[in-house]
């Protein structure tokens, strides 16, 4: 069959789904993905066969795309930060909002110099810790979630991308005693509100994990408060705690950190210009 025909395939039986530009990115993801073949070569070769072999994982990957799923929970994984990890069903996707979140993190130019300690709490696929690990070597990391499962994606992820990660299975809103001390804590915990759900594709409601994700309309903070809890009691003194927020709770958020005494306290936008994240230091 010539490839340019599934192409067509996907883009037609997906056109209720998806936009076609997005449909045309996950048929070249599942291409590069299943027959190492960069999105280019269609491009130079238009003709191009493939054999049955070839055909099938790409629409066993298109039947499952008409279910919704997402495409990096088909394929496995996903790229954050330059960096590749695994995924699957026990958490959540990373976003590029995350990646902003230790982008800024990062930015404080000192942090390489220092063996620092730092913890990420709900740490999931362990993106931010891992991109972390990478980009300071000299800093220890640890990773808190509650979920055996993600722990376990966490951990693969780490060896695979070569860093070492200490991990740790708690529940956070159970204000845990750690006998640890961290120069930075970071944290994307669940802050979409069930109100907001309608907002939200199919494609995450259905196939991200719950946990990773939601929090009740009359509480919504509520790991914010578990969280900076947690930071006053376990933050060596100047260290600092960053935080992915909900967009819509930005003044909130922040005056939750006020209310726990954290000082120097920047919101910050992501490059939607939504209030994205939130740091605070929690003093000498
Ligand atoms: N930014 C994610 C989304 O909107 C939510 C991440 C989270 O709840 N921590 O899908």
């Amino acid at each position: 069959m010539y490839l340019k025909e599934i192409k067509d395939i996907y883009r037609k039986e997906l056109a209720h789904l998806y936009p076609r530009e997005e449909i045309d990115s996950f048929f070249y993801y599942c291409i590069e993905h299943y027959l190492g073949m960069e999105r280019f070569v269609l491009a130079l070769e238009p003709n191009i066969v493939i054999s049955k072999q070839e055909e099938q994982p790409l629409f066993e990957g298109l039947s499952q795309l008409k279910l919704e799923r997402p495409i990096q929970y088909i394929l496995g994984v996903t790229q954050f930060m330059n960096l590749v990890l695994k995924v699957n069903e026990h958490v959540l996707i990373p976003r590029p909002e995350t990646e902003e979140l230790v982008q800024w993190i990062l930015s404080n130019s000192d942090l390489e110099k220092e063996p620092l300690t730092i913890l990420d709490i709900g740490t999931g696929s362990g993106c931010i810790a891992i991109a972390l690990a990478k980009a300071l070597p000299k800093a220890q990391l640890y990773g808190l979630d509650i979920s055996e499962d993600a722990i376990e994606v966490a951990r693969e992820n780490a060896i695979a991308n070569n860093v070492s990660i200490n991990f740790i299975q708690k529940d956070i809103l159970k204000g845990p005693e750690l006998q640890l001390s961290f120069d930075l804590i970071v944290s994307n915990p669940p802050y979409v509100r069930e109100a907001e759900k309608k907002e939200m594709h199919n494609n995450v409601k259905a196939y991200e994990p719950d946990t990773a994700l939601f929090v009740s309309n009359e509480n919504p903070l509520l790991f914010y408060e578990a969280i900076a809890n947690f930071a006053s009691r376990n933050l060596k003194p100047d260290g600092a705690l960053y935080l992915e927020i909900n967009q819509y709770l930005g003044k909130e958020t922040k005056a939750l950190l006020e209310a726990a005494n954290f000082l120097d306290i920047e919101l910050r936008k992501d490059i939607f210009s939504n209030d994205r994240m939130l740091k605070g230091n929690i003093g000498k």
